[in-house]
C-alpha cells in the first residue's frame, strides 16, 4: 500500500481511534516508520504495529520538541533511504497542520508524497456536542481560524471579516487568545451574547464541554479549560444542540460565569 521511498501525510483525527479512517489505519500498518505529532491520541498510536518504528516529533505550543525544518528533513531522509513513511498528524493534515512545508520538502527532493484526510477538531467537537456547524438560514458560513501567534506577537486577525452573525467560527489554538478573540469580535460588531461553546479533548476520554457567551469567553476559558487541546465555537449554530433540553456532558451553567 505504500511504495518504499514514499511519504504519506495521514490525518489521525481528533484522538478517538474509532474516528480514524480505514485508509489511515491501513497506511499505519503498511508503514516502516511513523513520525507522529504530540496531538495524536494514544489510542491511535496503539494501533501502530510493533515492528513499525514510531518517532515522536511532537509540537505543542511553546514547547517545540522539533522545529518544522527538522521534521521536513527527517521525513525526506527516511524516504530517500527507502522507508515507507507515514507522517501522522492530529485531525486533518490540511488544517493548521503545516503540511505545505512537508509537501514542498518532499517534492523538492523528488520524494513522492500523498495525503490521507482526517476528521478535524471542529467536526469532532460539533459531533460531541450534538450540533450542526451550519444551520439553514442562520449559519451559512463556517470559518476555521487559528488564533495561534508567534511568541510575543498579538493576534493578527481580520475581526471585521470574522464578525459575521450568520457564520459559525471555529477557533483553533485559541485558548491563550480567548480575551483577544472576544474583544476583537465584539469590537467588530458581534453581539456580546453570541453563544460560545468550548470543547477540550474532543472525542477523548477526558473530553469536556462548556457553554458560555462571547463577552464571558475570557473568564470562561480561564475557568473551564485545562491543558488539553481545545476548540472554541462561536455563533448561533452552537446554541441549538440536537439533544432535548440542550444539555451536554460537563456543561457549566452560564450563570456560573455571569457571577464571576
Ligand atoms: N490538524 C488539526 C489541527 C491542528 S492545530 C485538526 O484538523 O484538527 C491544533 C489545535 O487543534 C489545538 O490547539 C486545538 O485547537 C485543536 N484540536 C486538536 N485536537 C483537538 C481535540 N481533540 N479537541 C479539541 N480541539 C482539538
Amino acid at each position: 500500500m505504500i511504495e518504499p521511498g514514499t511519504v504519506w501525510l495521514v490525518g489521525a483525527g481528533p484522538g478517538d481511534p474509532d474516528l480514524l479512517t480505514r485508509k489511515a489505519e491501513r497506511l499505519i500498518c503498511a508503514a516502516s516508520v511513523v513520525f507522529h505529532d504530540a496531538l495524536v491520541g494514544q489510542g491511535v498510536l496503539d494501533l501502530v504495529p510493533r515492528q513499525v518504528r514510531l518517532v515522536p516529533v511532537g509540537k505543542r505550543s511553546g514547547r517545540h520538541s522539533k522545529d518544522q525544518k527538522t521534521i521536513d528533513a527527517m521525513i525526506v531522509e527516511a524516504a530517500l533511504a527507502g522507508e515507507r513513511v507515514v507522517r501522522l498528524k492530529g485531525g486533518d493534515p490540511s488544517i493548521f497542520g503545516r503540511s505545505t512545508e512537508e509537501l514542498e520538502a518532499c517534492l523538492t527532493h523528488g520524494v513522492p508524497v500523498h495525503i490521507c484526510p482526517g476528521v478535524t477538531a471542529a467536526s469532532a467537537a460539533a459531533a460531541s456536542a450534538g450540533l450542526s456547524l451550519t444551520l439553514r438560514g442562520m449559519a451559512r458560513r463556517l470559518t476555521l481560524v487559528t488564533a495561534h501567534t508567534r511568541a510575543g506577537a498579538g493576534v493578527d486577525l481580520d475581526w471585521k471579516a470574522l464578525a459575521d452573525p450568520q457564520a459559525t467560527l471555529a477557533v483553533y489554538m485559541g485558548k491563550a487568545a480567548a480575551g483577544e478573540v472576544s474583544a476583537g469580535l465584539i469590537g467588530a460588531g458581534l453581539p456580546g451574547d453570541t453563544p460560545v461553546l468550548l470543547i477540550e479533548n474532543a472525542s477523548l476520554p477526558g473530553e469536556s464541554q462548556f457553554r458560555t457567551r462571547l463577552d464571558l469567553l475570557p473568564i470562561a476559558a480561564k475557568a473551564a479549560l485545562g491543558d488539553g487541546p481545545a476548540v472554541i465555537l462561536v455563533g448561533q449554530a452552537v446554541a441549538t444542540p440536537a439533544k432535548p433540553g440542550g444539555a451536554c456532558a460537563g456543561e457549566t451553567p452560564l450563570s456560573a460565569y455571569q457571577r464571576l
